[in-house]
């Protein structure tokens, strides 16, 4: 059966001190059977987060990002081969910031997904439309063409490492958030999506999770969904107290 994940997405925040503090928190939290934590992590930090957080086999780290060439001259980026070679085996692709900061279309998304997953990471990737999007009726074509142009030339087997996470953008760092049967309907339209693109076991088995203000107040009530298999959290994973009870909300 699929996985429940809570994935904390720290972006471009906390001094290492603060990291460090956070994520041993995180590290003594008692992580349910079946359910996975994630942190997004600054690069800097990622190697000695990762021996942090290595106690606890149910608490992973990724990056937030990485180039979809091997090496070269790309001055700033940086490789899966060098995520690699420190022991990171995740990454958060897709994020609604690096598309609407680093331009990052859905076509340069494909070849990161395909780079990754040759490298055998698990990918997290993310989807979600505009208020404008929304407003206009169009955020179920909207997902679907992220979703059709960045993954789904990609083959049933592959599904294995890639996580989904529906984040709507008006959802984002903005303190609204989807309500449960907004998010519950979306999710159910991408796993019947994943059900007639790829095969039943493929929708049944991908974790699909959503993004966009989640706290300790509402995740209870968005993971008890039947198609809510989790959350990427920005703001709330800052902070430990909430992000361990996020964690135990499934
Ligand atoms: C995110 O960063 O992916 C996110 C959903 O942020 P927040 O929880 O702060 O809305």
């Amino acid at each position: 059966m699929r996985k429940n994940i809570a994935a904390g997405n720290w972006k471009m925040n906390l001094a290492f001190e603060e990291a460090k503090s956070l994520s041993e928190h995180v590290s003594n939290v008692q992580v349910a059977d079946g359910t996975e934590v994630i942190l997004g992590v600054p690069f800097p930090y990622l190697e000695q987060i990762q021996k942090v957080i290595a106690s606890n086999p149910g608490v992973h780290v990724a990056a937030q990002n990485c180039h979809q060439e091997a090496k070269g001259a790309y001055t700033g980026e940086v490789s899966l081969g060098m995520l690699a070679s420190i022991g990171i085996k995740t990454v958060i692709l897709g994020h609604s910031e690096r598309r609407a900061y680093q331009k990052e279309t859905d076509e340069l998304l494909a070849q990161k997904v395909k780079a990754a997953l040759q490298a055998g990471f698990k990918v997290i990737f993310c989807c979600g439309e505009s208020l404008e999007t929304r407003e206009a009726g169009e955020h179920f074509d909207f997902v679907e063409g992220q979703l059709r142009n960045s993954l789904f030339d990609l083959e049933a087997k592959d599904w294995k490492q890639i996580v989904i996470a529906y984040e709507p953008i008006w959802a984002i760092g903005t303190g609204v958030t989807a309500s449960p049967e907004q998010a519950q309907e979306i999710h159910a339209h991408i796993r019947t999506l994943l059900k007639n693109t790829f095969n039943e076991q493929v929708a049944e088995e991908t974790s699909i999770l959503y993004g966009g203000s989640v706290k300790p107040a509402n995740a209870k009530e968005l993971f008890s969904k039947s198609d809510i298999d989790g959350g990427l959290v920005g703001g709330a994973s800052l902070k430990a107290a909430d992000f361990e009870q996020i964690i135990k909300s499934f």
